[in-house]
């Protein structure tokens, strides 16, 4: 086996306090060292003008990349684009989840709304969906993945963030707000994805 290189430093390129929760959360053994990008200067809000995950996340990852790569470009740049496509609403809120409600509402304005769209609605599929940009050295990997579930009539738990409270995943009894934080990230779109990262990262020795 090849040996592991420790302490990769990186940077996790978003604002969202429940997102950085969990990538701390479920990277905690593994190893790398944390930059939020105010840590090193970077406080523009990059806007997410494209129309996939994919293309916002890398438009995140990008924007912080040029600014670190010119002091820290060994620095490792991690950006997630991620949000909720509901099949009874065409694929709605999807790239737009975070600003469903208006760009200063809150968690609980966004699923209100949500609840709002789907009453009355018997198709209640849902899935989450997270696109992970890496930008090592320049070089730039996708990871994206899904938790497929659907959308409850009413809100159930306080945990989690966002939509959570108003999402059941496939096959399980309790809803997104209602699982601890480990529950929800060995099975959430986002543990998901950070763990295909990491798999790949550990079959190439990591770094
Ligand atoms: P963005 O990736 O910063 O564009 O934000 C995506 C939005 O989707 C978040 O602000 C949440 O509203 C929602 N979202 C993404 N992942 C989750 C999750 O794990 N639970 C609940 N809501 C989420």
């Amino acid at each position: 086996m090849t040996a592991i290189k420790r302490n990769a430093n990186v940077v996790i390129a978003t604002g969202n306090a429940g997102k950085v929760k969990e990538f701390r959360a479920i990277l905690r053994d593994s190893a790398f060292s944390f930059f939020m990008p105010k840590d090193l200067g970077f406080s523009e809000e990059v806007e997410e003008t494209a129309n996939t995950f994919r293309g916002n996340a890398e438009l995140k990852a990008q924007a912080v990349w040029e600014y670190v790569s010119k002091t820290h470009p060994d620095y490792w740049i991690v950006a997630d684009d991620s949000g909720l496509e509901v099949r009874a609403l065409g694929g709605s809120p999807g790239v737009h989840s975070a600003r469903y409600a208006g760009v200063n509402a809150s968690g609980k304005d966004r699923y209100t709304k949500l609840l709002k769209e789907m009453e009355g609605k018997t198709d209640r599929n849902a899935r989450f969906v997270c696109c992970l940009c890496l930008i090592r050295q320049g070089k730039v990997e996708f990871f994206e993945e899904e938790s497929r579930g659907s959308i409850l009539t009413e809100p159930r738990g306080e945990g989690g963030f966002g939509y959570d409270p108003v999402f059941l995943p496939e096959g399980y009894e309790k809803g997104f707000g209602e699982m601890s934080e480990e529950e929800k990230n060995k099975l959430s779109h986002r543990g998901r994805a950070i763990e295909s990262m990491l798999g790949k990262l550990y079959s190439e020795g990591f770094g």
